[in-house]
């Protein structure tokens, strides 16, 4: 089934200007922001300015220099904010859901980065 992509989800009203946002981050193909719920110390989201719902609509849908951006930005996003190993921190989790059994609450494809702190088990039971 093809994805289908809402372009009033959350996400695309930041990419748009809609809703003001602080992007701590920008490539040719991403962006980076605080989540507005931090989870943990830092938390990071990475999303790409293309329209994909989720990861597996990225991964087929979007071009190579979309994908290499997107997850280099995820990269550079993390060691900018010092939570890198390769940057002098204690690592970090790399969340995504992808649809309706992972609670993805916002349709435009994200990449959480979490850390600043332990991060805890893998999932919560
Ligand atoms: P999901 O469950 O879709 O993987 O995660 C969506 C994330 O987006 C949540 O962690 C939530 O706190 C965050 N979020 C929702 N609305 C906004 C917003 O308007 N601004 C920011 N910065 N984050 C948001």
């Amino acid at each position: 089934m093809p994805y289908e992509y809402d372009d009033q989800n959350i996400f695309a009203k930041i990419l748009r200007g809609e809703i003001p946002s602080t992007p701590l981050f920008e490539s040719e193909h991403a962006i980076a922001f605080e989540d507005i719920r931090p989870q943990r110390k830092s938390h990071l989201l990475v999303i790409p300015k293309g329209p994909y719902r989720c990861y597996d609509h990225f991964v087929q849908a979007a071009s190579a220099s979309e994908q290499l951006d997107f997850f280099a930005a995820v990269a550079k996003v993390a060691a900018q904010a010092g939570i890198a190993e390769s940057a002098g921190g204690n690592g970090y989790r790399l969340i995504t859901n992808s649809g309706p059994d992972s609670l993805q609450e916002v349709p435009h494809f994200h990449v959480h980065i979490l850390g600043g702190e332990p991060v805890g088990p893998l999932t919560a039971s």
